[in-house]
């Protein structure tokens, strides 16, 4: 049941770890340059886990996801991958995802992120990417779009998020210390959202 779940994740795994050297890039423009080893530390373990445990369901899969980026990853973004996944469990249901489930599982993953970094939308964030391809769906769900094209927007819309945090500056997060100085860089945690969000919905696309 949960397999393909998996084999995502898996996937997943991999392209953060192939992006450990592009993250960590991004991080030392604006940071201190340990987005790319956390992730892939995290993602490492998390491979680990997948093939050693049997999962019945995927809410109890993506309870492992979450514990596992909670412990493994570290830094800011760490528990705020973690508790996104964690709210994820709420409302992942087993079977083939329909528009409305995917909104909520949107909806979740920004309100865990929220709950932790108290951010919103233009603060330069993960969330940057993460709430426009929210916002993709509902107006998808709106216009009646069929699910792949609604997937094909949606992933767009990360991706613009991601090209846009750019032109911002970070007041969250370590980026915001450099207050003005933060405009001209992606900002790190917004790429690796833009990973893995591509990751699930080109495994996800018919
Ligand atoms: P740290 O900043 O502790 O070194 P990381 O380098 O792993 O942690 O992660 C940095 C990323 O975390 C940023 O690029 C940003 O996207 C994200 N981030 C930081 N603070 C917040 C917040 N309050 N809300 C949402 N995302 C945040
Ligand atoms: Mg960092």
């Amino acid at each position: 049941m949960t397999k393909k779940s998996e084999e995502l994740l898996l996937k997943t795994a991999d392209v953060i770890i192939e992006n450990k050297d592009y993250l960590t890039e991004l991080d030392s423009a604006i940071g201190d340059g340990d987005h790319g080893i956390n992730m892939a530390r995290g993602f490492k373990k998390l491979k680990d886990k997948l093939k050693a445990d049997n999962f019945s369901n995927r809410s109890e899969l993506f309870k492992v996801v979450a514990m596992t980026l909670i412990s493994n990853v570290g830094g800011a973004s760490g528990p705020l991958y973690g508790t996104a996944f964690l709210n994820i469990t709420k409302v992942i249901p087993d079977n083939e995802l329909n528009i409305d489930q995917l909104i909520e599982i949107f909806e979740q993953a920004v309100a865990g992120i929220q709950k932790r970094g108290k951010a919103e939308a233009g603060e330069k964030t993960m969330l940057d990417t993460i709430i426009p391809a929210l916002e993709s769906l509902k107006k998808s769900k709106e216009q009646g779009e069929d699910l792949n094209t609604a997937l094909n927007n949606c992933l767009n819309a990360a991706e613009r998020g991601m090209k846009n945090t750019i032109d911002m500056q970070a007041t969250k997060g370590r980026a915001s210390y450099l207050g003005e100085r933060s405009i001209g860089h992606q900002d790190p945690g917004a790429t690796s959202s833009y990973l893995i969000i591509k990751t699930f919905i080109e495994g996800c696309l018919q």
